[in-house]
Formats: structure tokens, sequence, C-alpha cells
């Protein structure tokens, strides 16, 4: 056995060329192939399976018993061969029959053999078959061997596809039902869209895989990445998004990407195996997609999805296939379909045709979702084998509130939605139109209405609702977004954008909420602490900002020098104890005091804050409060801490009511300390921005709440409707009885007043 991984394909690949170019028929070269690889390897068992009708059949084998060719047939996920096609995955054992899917065939006479290794072989993104070697002795099979087989996979499926011998991956078969369809998926990017299917891309499948020349392949994956640089290098440099934001640094990690030295390396030595510069391009996307596969980390897997849009992009430009539905005329109403998009990808779309995107995959950090995001373009994420589901220029209508994708709707429904979407359009206008109004209740008490905001681009949101400022800027969204660590110098430019975006208007920056569920790939934990059960109540926020003061200090000294002559309001986010705050604001102060000698501009003022989402907090508001300017009550994480239920559990989503009275009294007791103390108190989670809830907290007292964008003008129009001194009386009265229906009760209270609640 040759000692590299392309030594040995290239040997096999040699032998398979003339097996494949020969007259014989298919069952004749299968059979040939069995020996040949059996022979290469060394190994007593050769077995080719292929899926015929949804089954997988052994179709050839060296070493085990020939009456079992087209008699031993197996389902999907049936045994070791069902569990490699169903999962697209290789296993590689010593002891086959110790592994629990292990499934014994007594007419194959395979109980000799221990060890045992199996590669999917792969057409269209799915198994049509199975390739697998087994040895007496029990034994791993080494890197170089797995290597071998997924090469010899990738040919096989080849000459398999050509002869027609398995079932076609039915990716490109059009969808059989033409009825009404309803899926659910996971709300990305907030919106409604009517429109019709566009598939984004069908993946270029690899139709040649073995190579005739490699001087030639080598040269043409040259030729290739040229190409792609160049449009990578195009594309970040386009003036239509501006040279700063995030999805500015989105492109930037993409680049990386195309510049990287061990992706073409890993290119050339698949290559080097004898394969073709299309299959070996794809051969080191299985790789690294199987790899990546194995490693549970979203960010991670994020970074997957780019690196994936990078190998199609290549695949296209080497093999001459070029247009992705961007480039072949958009259609007016376009709504996007894809497995997943890179960012740059998304970017090739005219957004004036595109009105909505549906991913198979897709998450909240992903970098497609940032740059959807800044192009206003809704996106559901998440919805299952929509690909398959829907043929090119169905009608389809998106609303990405509800959770849903209508496909082929019918008469009725496309009326609702279109009323539905007529609605909210015209809701909205009248919400822009209370832009300049004041948030005034009856009565005159004015409420404060703050957006929550994490990305350059939110800044702009504060015009266009027409807020008071920002009460929550969530700074570790730069962190999430980049791959690497943020330097100072880039953090403190995003906050001095932010703030002069802002203009007079106050900015609450919070320092960063990392660790525990929003973990940084680039940021080194101690090894044991690898692991958390419990990652929301585990080492996050100020807990690992104050073990890591490094961190902290840098982002100190960006807040502090992007603030040069204006206020900064600065807050800590998850204290616990009043010596925390005290720590994290001491460490600023030291910061301010460097600053300060070494003759720097400072700001005219800092205000600090601490955030209240730890119960705990709340009982020792006594000693806190004198030492604070202000207080924020973050209600997602408090809440989920005063019922111990996780808050992004689906199935305790609707279980603990926001209006429960024991939230309720809670929030009154942390107001009316505030009050006692003069320090003013706002609430900066979700709750804020539902109106019923909102109106809740305006009765207990809150005169500030940071919302997100979408809500100022539903929360204004409610404002400007109540008379805060009549609810905050009443909402008195079912506090200290102990009223158990506050929701249906605020519900009525309004509907008394004609308050419309959207
Ligand atoms: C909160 O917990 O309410 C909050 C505003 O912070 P985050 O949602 O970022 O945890
Ligand atoms: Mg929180």
């Amino acid at each position: 056995m040759p000692t590299t991984p392309a030594a040995a394909a290239r040997q096999i690949l040699v032998l398979l060329q003339e097996v494949m170019a020969s007259r014989n028929s298919a069952q004749a070269k299968l059979n040939k192939v069995v020996e040949i690889i059996g022979q290469s390897l060394s190994s007593e068992v050769c077995s080719i399976y292929l899926v015929r009708e949804g089954v997988l059949e052994l179709f050839a084998t060296r070493g085990l018993k020939q009456e079992a060719v087209h008699v031993t047939r197996m389902a999907m996920g049936e045994g070791l061969v069902g569990l490699i096609a169903t999962n697209v995955e290789t296993l590689n054992l010593d002891e086959a029959a110790a592994h629990p899917d292990f499934s014994y065939r007594p007419e194959t006479g395979e109980d000799r053999f221990h060890s045992f290794a199996g590669v999917p072989i792969v057409r269209r993104e799915r198994s049509i078959g199975v390739l697998c070697v087994q040895h007496v002795e029990p034994r791993r099979y080494e890197e170089v061997e797995i290597e071998a087989l997924q090469t010899v996979a990738m040919v096989l499926s080849e000459l398999i596809a050509n002869a027609e011998l398995a079932d076609d991956g039915p990716a490109d078969a059009r969808v059989a039902e033409t009825g009404t369809t309803i899926l659910q998926g996971l709300q990305l990017v907030m919106g409604m869209a009517r429109g019709h299917a566009v598939f984004h891309q069908p993946r270029i499948h690899v139709e040649h895989t073995v190579a005739e020349d490699t001087e030639a392949e080598r040269a043409r994956v040259i030729s290739a990445f040229a190409k792609m640089r160049e449009q990578i290098d195009r594309m970040t440099g386009a003036a239509e998004f501006g040279t700063e934001g995030e999805h500015q640094e989105v492109l930037e990690t993409y680049k990386m990407f195309a510049y990287d030295e061990g992706w073409i390396r890993r290119i050339n030595e698949a290559i080097d195996s004898g394969l073709t510069a299309e299959a070996a391009i794809e051969r080191v996307q299985q790789r690294t997609r199987m790899r990546m596969r194995q490693i549970d980390d979203p960010l991670l897997q994020d970074r997957m999805h780019d690196l994936e849009d990078m190998a199609n992009r290549l695949l296209r430009i080497v093999s001459g296939q070029l247009g992705t539905a961007a480039q072949l005329g958009l259609r007016q109403d376009a709504i996007l379909i894809a497995r997943n998009l890179g960012p740059a990808e998304l970017l090739e779309y005219d957004r004036r045709r595109l009105k909505g995107v549906i991913l198979e995959e897709g998450s909240l950090t992903a970098h497609v979702t940032i740059v959807a995001r800044a192009m206003g373009v809704p996106v559901l994420g998440r919805v299952r084998d929509v690909r398959h589901k829907l043929n090119e220029g169905d009608l389809i209508l998106l609303d990405v509130a509800e959770n849903t994708v209508l496909i082929r709707p019918g008469p009725d429904m496309d009326e609702a939605f279109e009323n539905k979407l007529h609605v909210t359009q015209k809701r909205r206008a009248e919400f822009a139109a209370m832009r300049d109004l004041p948030s005034v209740t009856t009565d005159g008490q004015r409420v404060e209405l703050m957006v929550n905001a994490g990305l350059r681009e939110d800044a702009q949101a504060l015009d266009l609702v027409g807020a008071d400022g920002i009460g929550l800027f969530r700074t570790e969204f730069q962190f999430l977004v980049s791959a690497t660590l943020p330097q100072r110098e880039k953090q403190q430019r995003l906050y001095k954008d932010v703030l002069d975006a802002a203009g007079d208007r106050p900015v609450i920056f919070r320092t960063v909420d990392i660790g525990g569920d929003k973990a940084l790939p680039y940021m080194q934990r101690d090894g044991d602490e690898e692991l958390e059960d419990n990652p929301a109540m585990g080492w996050r926020a100020l807990r690992l900002a104050l073990d890591r003061d490094g961190l902290m200090k840098a982002q100190a000294r960006a807040l502090l020098e992007a603030s040069a002559g204006k206020v900064l309001n600065i807050m800590f986010p998850m204290v616990s104890e009043p010596w925390e705050y005290e720590a994290a604001r001491d460490l600023v102060e030291h910061q301010r005091e460097w600053l300060q000698g070494h003759r720097k501009k400072l700001p005219i003022a800092v205000k600090y804050g601490a955030m209240l989402e730890v119960p705990a907090l709340a009982e020792v508001l006594d000693l806190l409060l004198p030492r604070v300017d202000f207080l924020s009550i973050g209600t997602n994480d408090l809440t989920q801490f005063l019922f111990a239920a996780d808050r992004a559990h689906p199935k305790l989503a609707e279980r603990y009511d926001w209006l429960s009275i024991a939230i309720l009294r809670f929030l009154d007791r942390v107001v009316r300390a505030c009050v006692a103390h003069q320090v003013p108190v706002g609430v900066c989670g979700e709750m804020g921005g539902r109106t019923l809830e909102a109106m809740a907290l305006i009765g207990l007292g809150i005169r500030r709440l940071s919302i997100t964008p979408a809500s100022v003008g539903p929360v204004k129009a409610m404002i400007r409707a109540i008379d805060a001194t009549q609810l905050q009386s009443t909402m008195r009265e079912w506090l200290d009885s102990g009223a158990p229906d506050i929701r249906e009760r605020l519900t009525q209270w309004a509907s008394d007043r004609d308050v419309e609640l959207t």
C-alpha cells in the first residue's frame, strides 16, 4: 500500500480507468472493480451495495459468498451499510459486530471478518450506494486507506450513474404534488413576501471524475482560483453597501477562504490522485463536510456555509457552468430557494426583485442572515426539505412572523395574505406618520422609547422610527460575526460610528455578553471549562469579562476613546452581586485615569448602569442603587431564571406568562426600589416590545423601554392612547389583591378605552 492517499488512490484509479473504458457489461465492470480495490488495499473483502428501489442491494463482492449477490438487501438505515448510506458518512471499525447497528446476514458468510470500513457512494448529495472493505484481523483502517476508498467511491458514482444501475438522486426530480403545502421554519429576518420560487442554483454535478492529463487539470484549477479571487475582490470593493459595516467584515472572512493556500494544496493533492479538477474540488469539499459534521459548533458551521459557497463558485468557474439565478435574469417577484447561501452569493441579487429568501439551513448568527438584514430581505430558515417540496415558479406566501411558507396557496389564502400584507403596510405607514409625535400618555407622562441594536446599520433605525436613543447596544454582535477577536481600534471605530449616527441621542453600550452559548471559536477557554451543562448559567458575560480582564480593558478603552467629548453610557450584563458591578466600574475608571495621564481626550461624563437579569440582585438593591446611575431590566434572562425555564426551549416558550403575577410583583418591587433611590430604571428585554406587556410595564411605573425598532410605532400608539395614572392605580389593586388573570383584565381595560393593541 503506498504511503500517501494521493499515490494510493492514483494506483487504483489507473486500473479503474481501464475498466471504465472497456466494453464489458456494467455488472462485469463492478465485479472487476471489487477485485481491483480488494487487491490494492490487500483487503479480504470488498463489496459494493447499490440503492435500487429505495433498498441497498449487494451488487458485487470479492470475499463474501457469491450466492449473496443480488440476494442480500438492506433497508436504508438498516445495518452498518444502511447507516452509512442514510447518514452519508464513513464508518471505520475494528470490530464490526460490536457496533449497535450491526446486522448479521448469514448468506454472506461474513462472520469470519472482524474489521469493517465503508464509505458512501454519493451523487447529488445523496447516497446511491456503499463501498466497503472487510478484514479477518480486527484492525482499524488507516487514513490513507479510507481516503483512497473515498476517492474511488467518487469515480464509482460516475460509473454507476452512466450505467443507470442505481436509483438516481431525486434532487432534480420535479415535485409530483401540486396541492397547497404549508411548511414551518425559523425566523431569521422578519417580514412578509409574496412571490414565485426561484432556485438559487442547482448544485454543479460532477460528471467526469478521472483525469486524462493531470497537468492540464492543475492549470484549470489555478486559473479558476485567479478568476474567483478577481470576482471576490470586485465584490468586496463594490460601493453599493459602503465600505463599513458588518457585512464588510463578513466579506473579508470570505476573502480569507479565497486566498487559503491549504485549500488549494488539498485540491492539488486530489488531482494528483488522478481526479479531474471538478472531482478534486468536490472531493475536498466532501471531506471537509464530513469533518465539520462531527464538530458541534454553530459558529464553525456558519463558516462552513461560506466555504460551501466558495467551493460552489469555484466549481461553476472551472466547469464553465456559470450563472446562478442572480445572473440569469431574475424575475420581478423572486423568492429565492436554497439549501444555504453564502453572503457573497446573496449580494449578487438585485434587491428590488428579490422579495424573500427561504433556506433549508441557516441560523441567526450566520453571515448570510446579517447581510440579508442589511438588504432588508425577509428570511425564513431551517425549512426542511423545501427544495424538494416545490417547483421553480410556484407561488409562495412567506410570513416570517408566523414562521410559515405557504406553497401553491388557494385563491382565498392568497387573498387573505394580500389583505394582511396590505394592513401591515398601511399600519406601517400610520406608524411612520407618528414618527415625530411625542411618546406621551393622555395624562401627560413621557415614556422614553429607545431601540435595541447591535450592528452598525441598526443605528439608522433611530431616525427611521423616531426613537429617543439606543437603550441596549449589544456589543458582542461584533465579536460574533468576526472570524477573529476584533481589535480595539475596530471596536472603537464601530462605537464611534454608532455614536455619530445617534447624534444627540444617548446610546447605552452593554459590555460583551459572550461565553456560555455565545462561545467564540477563536477564544480559548481553559481545558475543563470547555463544556458547560448549563451555559446560560455558566461562565458568561461579566463573570467571564472580570476573569479575562484583558478583553474588558480593551473594550473599556475603545468605548472611552470613541466617546471623547460626549457622554458615555455603559452597562454591565448579568450582574449578580454588587461587588461585580464595582469591579467592572473600577476597571473602566482605571482606563479613564490611564487615558487622562496620557492626555487623551475623554468623555465629558461616564454614566454607569447595571443590568438586572439575575434575581439575586433584586435582594440587594439597597446596596447597589446608591452606586449606579441607572438600572436596566433584562427580562429575557430574568424571567428564565425566575421560572427556571430555558428561554430558548421551544416547549417552554408558551408555558409561563410575562403577565403572570409572579413576574409583575417582582418587577414592581424593583421599580419601587429604584423610585425610592431616584435611580432611572428601564426594561430592555423583548417583553417591552409587545404592546400589552409594555402597557403592564407602564402600569408598574416604568418610563423607559428599549425595544426592537419595529415595535416603536405600535408601542408609541398605545402610549399615546392611555392614561398612565389611571392604569397605575388599577394595576396596584390587581397586584395587591393577587388577581390571577392580569392578561385578560389588561386586555379588557384597553378595549374599554379603545386602546389599540397591535
Ligand atoms: C435580556 O436578557 O433581557 C437582555 C436584554 O439581554 P440578552 O437578550 O442579550 O441576553
Ligand atoms: Mg440577557
